[in-house]
């Protein structure tokens, strides 16, 4: 044998990870009192428990403790007795104590490590380099942050008692994402870990013992499904943030509609990784290692769906699968393995069943020839070619080690495939050509985009979805404002309009019968279903009439808002200059707008002006800001910068309340199209005719048509169509609790981000029910991650 022989003939010998530490912690325990809540460890009310088993084997490793709803009782009751004091402590106290618990994690970092592996199945090498590391940073991180609250967030509070409930996958890397946020804002929490993987959780409950954390202020139960919705459903919860997947995601929407709790959904996803052809193939080859192969492909923003250029996708496959032929795969302890089991049996099924129904379905799936152990829940890294876009393989979150791959011929065609998909969590671009990556990453429908890269994360950036991902942020600034409240100036409480029931007597003037009619891209039209609503003067009598909206016409509204895309890609000079217009042209009819306001609600006429003036000077206000609520840069620690994009949400539904009719509409609307959004929006049912002698006003200010869609009508009905509208992205409800409530519920089909009053108006006359709190719920921010260096 030769030397070069020799070197072909070269393998990996094992390098096992002790594990004595890990099993000397499990046999210690007693699993049967697990559920760590107030400060105390209990065995659950009904004595219950469940098994944990380890993937690698299929061995039992611990019976754990299942909570019951008298559990969650008493964890929630737990962190509310917590709650005054730890909230009203110092910033710096509570940075005293994350910084105690990154460090004690710090110190206990290998067992962390070793028995996230074992419980998990993640090869050792990703549990010890990244998910334990990052955790920690997480922790050390939102130190800062509990010491920054009145600088960074003034006129904000902490929301009070979180529910938190989070997946398998990335057990305490997760743990820590909730954790940290919710402590820094001065939260107290109750935790519920997935049910495949309770231990770094209880072990984490023992580091909160020792970092000193005040008993009540962390409580991690136990247990699965049930425990969760006990949590979900519990009133004496203020926000539930919610990691897992979309199907769950959906039903804990629907569960939580008009209970006032705030809601951050991190979902599931199908992301593309999109390589033109000027990209370094070998790179892009190694960035799927690590995009799709990284925990088994158990990742939500696993790059799923390879969309390769037409031109070198023979080259790029090819290396792929070579590529794939080398990945090892074994004991997730050995410290060379590349790929671990995956999490359950079920889990293992699921993958089987899907690859096989892609394969059914057209797909050509490859596997590279090697062995599998003997034992445990293991699959092959797949590649699958040939997928058509409608393909399950293309669709589905198949979350296991499995690539669809699709080609495209230019950049139009890669940024259509890639939102092609009902989630958008992340996005990777891979091109030697900078122009083109950052022409790419704003138009693709994710909350990360990735440039030359993938899989990167860090405390201070924010990592989040769009669509079917969810909405909210965790990580950074973002994150932080997910657990704190804004303090916002309530109005009165909002009952359901009766207008229908009123019977109106005819007015009294001589003037020229004119009927308003609804304004949809840039016309004024009839309703579809040509009903008119009568709309009454302060006095009862007849002051004039209003198309009735229907369904029909909030369908040909939405398609004009979101046909419109003069707005949304208008520079923010350009829409600050429309919006000035719109304050010239509303001031050059402040006297006709008063006396309407005098006219139809009866106020006095210096009450009227003032509502017009204030209306004025809101959109003078929001015409200024238009260009000034811009994005960061984060500097993670990494050679790359995070670009923090704030981009509009999209179509946004604005169902205006009925107190302060004109500046009510205004404060919603303005701060919309300040952000680039486009805006359907259905005015006061008693007063719609301030909205429809808006209409000169709109169409003598330059606004692009379909940018501002006004429909009025009845305002639970229209509400009810906004929301169960696919195609809304957002939805902003300042009506009744029912019609919010409904709004809420509805609003499942696409999760489009609900904006709620909960029943309640906001005093728009105060300087508070304006700016950044409005604006921040007018984009979304897409972090983009663009590497530097060579
Ligand atoms: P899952 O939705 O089945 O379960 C998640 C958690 O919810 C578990 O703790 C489970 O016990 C609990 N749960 C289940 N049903 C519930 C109910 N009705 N009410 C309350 N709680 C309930 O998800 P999973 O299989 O554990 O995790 C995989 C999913 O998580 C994937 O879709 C993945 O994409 C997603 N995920 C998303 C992110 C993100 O940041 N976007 C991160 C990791 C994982």
């Amino acid at each position: 044998m030769n030397i070069l022989d020799r070197y072909h003939a070269m393998d990996y010998g094992p390098a096992p990870e002790a594990r004595n530490e890990a099993d000397a912690w499990l046999a210690a325990r007693d699993f049967g009192k697990a559920l760590f809540i107030g400060g105390e460890w209990k065995a659950a009310s009904g004595g219950k428990t469940f098994d944990t088993s380890e993937p690698s084997s299929g061995k039992l490793l611990a019976k754990v403790s299942d909570a019951t709803a008298a559990d969650i009782d008493a964890a929630v009751a737990a962190a509310a007795k917590a709650l005054p004091k730890w909230s009203a402590s110092s910033g710096y106290a509570r940075a005293k104590v994350l910084y105690a618990i990154g460090r004690a994690m710090q110190r206990h970092q290998r067992l962390f490590a070793v028995l996230e592996t074992i419980d998990n199945g993640k090869p050792i090498r990703e549990s010890r380099d990244i998910d334990v590391p990052l955790a920690i940073r997480h922790f050390i991180h939102h130190a800062g942050w509990a010491q920054a609250l009145d600088r960074d967030f003034p006129g904000h509070e902490g929301v009070g008692v979180v529910g938190q409930i989070i997946p398998w996958n990335f057990p305490l890397l997760m743990l820590a994402w909730k954790i940290a946020p919710a402590l820094a804002a001065g939260c107290t929490v109750v935790l519920k870990p997935a049910e495949f993987t309770p231990l770094t959780s209880i072990l984490f409950a023992e580091i909160c013992e020792r970092a000193g954390v005040p008993k009540g202020v962390v409580n991690i139960v136990q247990g699965g499904p049930e425990a969760g919705a006990s949590i979900v459903n519990h009133p004496g919860i203020h926000k539930i943030a919610f990691t897992g997947s979309s199907e769950v995601g959906k039903i804990i929407r629907k569960a939580t509609a008009g209970s006032g709790k705030k809601l951050s959904l991190e979902l599931g996803g199908k992301s593309a990784f999109i390589v033109f052809e000027d990209a370094d193939l070998d790179s892009a080859v190694e960035g799927l290692v690590d995009g799709i192969w990284f925990n088994q492909g158990q990742v939500c923003c696993a790059g799923s769906r390879l969309l390769v250029q037409e031109g070198i996708a023979d080259a790029l496959i090819a290396k792929v699968k070579a590529r794939m032929s080398r990945l090892r795969v074994g004991s997730p302890l050995d410290k060379n393995t590349d790929i671990g089991p995956l999490v359950d049996l079920t889990q293992l099924d699921r993958v089987k069943g899907l690859v096989a129904e892609g394969a059914r379905q057209g797909a050509v799936c490859w596997q590279p020839d090697a062995a599998l152990p003997s034992t445990g829940y293991y699959h092959l890294p797949t590649l699958a070619t040939g997928v058509s876009p409608a393909n399950i393989l293309a669709q589905e979150e198949v979350f296991g080690p499995v690539l669809a791959t699709m080609t495209f011929r230019n950049t139009e065609e890669a940024i259509e495939l890639a939102n092609n998909t009902r989630y958008g969590l992340a996005a990777s671009v891979w091109s030697e050509n900078v122009n083109l990556a950052l022409h790419v990453a704003p138009q693709l429908k994710a909350g990360v985009v990735w440039v030359n890269g993938t899989n990167m994360f860090d405390a201070a950036c924010g990592f989040g979805g769009y669509r079917e991902s969810g909405f909210g942020r965790e990580g950074g600034r973002e994150g932080m404002f997910e657990y704190l409240a804004a303090k916002l100036p309530l109005g009165p409480v909002i009952k359901p309009a009766t207008i229908s029931a009123q019977p109106v007597e005819q007015s009294d003037g001589d003037a020229i019968d004119r009927t308003a009619k609804l304004f949809i891209g840039g016309k004024q039209v009839r309703p579809d279903g040509n009903y008119s609503l009568a709309v009454a003067t302060a006095k009862g009598k007849l002051a004039g009439e209003v198309g009735l909206g229907s369904r029909k016409d909030i369908r040909d509204a939405v398609s004009a808002a979101r046909a419109c895309k003069a707005w949304p890609e208008a520079t923010a000079y350009n829409r600050c200059q429309v919006l000035y217009y719109l304050a010239e042209n509303l001031s050059g009819r402040a006297g006709e707008f008063s006396a309407r306001l005098v006219q139809l609600t009866g106020v006095s006429a210096k009450a009227a002006r003032d509502e017009v003036e204030q209306s004025i000077e809101r959109l003078f206000l929001y015409a200024g800001l238009a260009d000034k609520f811009e994005g960061r840069v984060h500097q993670p620690p990494a050679r790359a910068v995070t670009l923090a994009l704030h981009e509009p949400v999209g179509v946004v539904g604005i169902v205006a309340p009925d107190t302060s009719p004109l500046l009510g509409l205004i404060s919603l609307v303005a701060p919309a199209l300040a952000m680039g959004n486009t805006v359907v929006a259905v005015p006061s049912e008693r007063y719609p005719l301030l909205a429809t002698d808006l209409y000169q006003v709109i169409e003598y200010s330059d606004v692009p048509a379909g940018a501002i869609n006004i429909v009025t009508g009845r305002t639970a009905e229209l509400a009810g169509v906004l929301a169960k509208h696919d195609d809304v992205d957002g939805l902003w409800v300042f009506a009744d609790a029912d019609t919010c409530a409904k709004a809420e519920a509805e609003s499942i089909g696409n999760l489009k981000r609900v904006w709620s009053g909960n029943g309640r108006g906001l005093d728009w006359a105060s300087d508070e029910a304006a700016g950044d709190a409005f604006l921040r719920r007018a984009v979304e921010v897409k972090n983009v991650w663009v590497p530097y260096g060579d």
